[in-house]
């Protein structure tokens, strides 16, 4: 029976709670690349006039490339890729200016934010990579004997060196938990929507999922048409409640339901509207093929049967079929196999109609 679950992997929202976490990082990477820029401009400036050129030139091409950077990808709406860009051209600039050491050799200060903005932007296993990376070549350059211009006090040096190692700390703990929270979170949402769509005695979609996933796809994509619907009604099935109990109810609801699912593709969805009645969507499918699995159903139902302890039930059930072509009313197409299903109730039941 598992194998009609597929129907949520293939419709879920999945992708819009991901699209969530998306909007989060695409927020601070556009906040940080502009605000970012415009504060690297102006030290570009104000090196310039003091007569540092090199440092001048090497912020305004670090904030050149960052705002190009973002300025892309709100073209190319390609976000992933523009954020390494950005990381590696932050990287290797503050780098740089650590070495010359930075408008009257302040560079050190600026590399607080650094940490956080690694981890948001590249997430936590790439983030704690090119953060050791970072802090071991910064130690490199302040500690080892190496002769650069920048004069730091090494007293300075070393509590920026501590300070620095407890802010990256600070950064990682609160990304961990920011995206364990995350994923815990995720997976409850996911949990609770799937279990809104889905109809907990069948475990086949149900009619909200119908409204609110289904039909919004059928409108978008022309990849489902033709499409032929099945509007299926369980024959007197009143009568096998007052016979045998609400529960061996159920259990029939549950055999007819596995006989459908068994029998149609991997393709189809199968939908519990209501109580003893269901919609099959046949892909791609023409009413002429769709009438001819129905037929094939219809058969299978009638010839199939509960078998219980002391007693087997069988059961039939009445079928309406409407082809719906992709500039057709949807809903036009839903009315008229249900009118076809109350015509094959009206002529005796445990029919397929096709036909008005
Ligand atoms: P018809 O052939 O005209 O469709 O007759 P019917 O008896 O199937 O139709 P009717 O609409 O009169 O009865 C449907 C019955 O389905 C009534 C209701 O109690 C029963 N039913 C609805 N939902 C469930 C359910 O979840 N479990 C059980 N056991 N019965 C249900
Ligand atoms: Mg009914
Ligand atoms: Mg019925």
């Amino acid at each position: 029976m598992a194998q009609h679950l597929g129907w949520w992997d293939k419709f879920s929202e999945k992708a819009s709670i991901d699209a969530i976490d998306r909007y989060r990082k695409k927020s601070i990477f556009y906040f940080v690349s502009f605000s970012g820029a415009a504060v690297i401009l102006y030290f570009s400036a104000k090196s310039y006039q003091s007569y540092d050129i090199s440092l001048a030139f090497t912020l305004l091409f670090g904030a050149v490339f960052i705002l190009l950077n973002a300025v892309t990808a709100i073209i190319f709406n390609r976000e992933e890729i523009h954020y390494y860009a950005s990381v590696f051209c932050v990287f290797f600039m503050l780098l740089t200016v650590v070495y010359m050491g930075g408008y009257k050799n302040t560079a050190l200060y600026w590399l607080y934010p650094i940490p956080l903005i690694y981890f948001v932007l590249l997430g936590i296993k790439i983030g704690a990579i090119v953060n050791v990376l970072f802090f071991i070549i910064l130690l490199v350059l302040l500690k080892s004997p190496l002769d650069i211009p920048a004069q730091y006090p090494p007293a300075e040096v070393s509590r920026f060196i501590t300070s620095f190692a407890v802010m990256n700390l600070i950064s990682f703990i609160a990304d961990y938990f920011r995206h364990d929270s995350h994923s815990k979170l995720t997976k409850l949402s996911y949990a609770k929507l799937k279990q809104s769509y889905t109809d907990s005695l069948t475990k086949l979609p149900n009619r909200r999922f119908l409204s609110s996933v289904l039909f919004e796809r059928f409108m978008v994509s022309d990849e489902y048409y033709p499409l032929t619907i099945v509007n299926i009604d369980i024959d007197h099935f009143k009568d096998v409640n007052d016979t045998f109990g609400h529960q061996i109810g159920d259990q029939v609801l549950m055999k007819f339901t596995e006989l459908c699912i068994n029998n149609i593709r991997k393709n189809d969805v199968m939908v519990r509207t209501g109580g003893e009645e269901f919609l099959l969507f046949f892909m791609q499918t023409s009413k002429a093929q769709g009438a001819t699995l129905a037929e094939k159903l219809r058969k299978i139902i009638e010839q199939s049967s509960l078998v219980l302890e002391n007693q087997i039930i069988e059961f039939t059930a009445s079928f309406g079929v409407a082809e719906c072509q992709s500039n057709d009313d949807l809903e036009l197409a839903l009315h008229i196999a249900d009118k076809r299903m109350y015509a094959a109730k009206q002529s005796g039941r445990n029919k397929v109609v096709c036909d008005d």
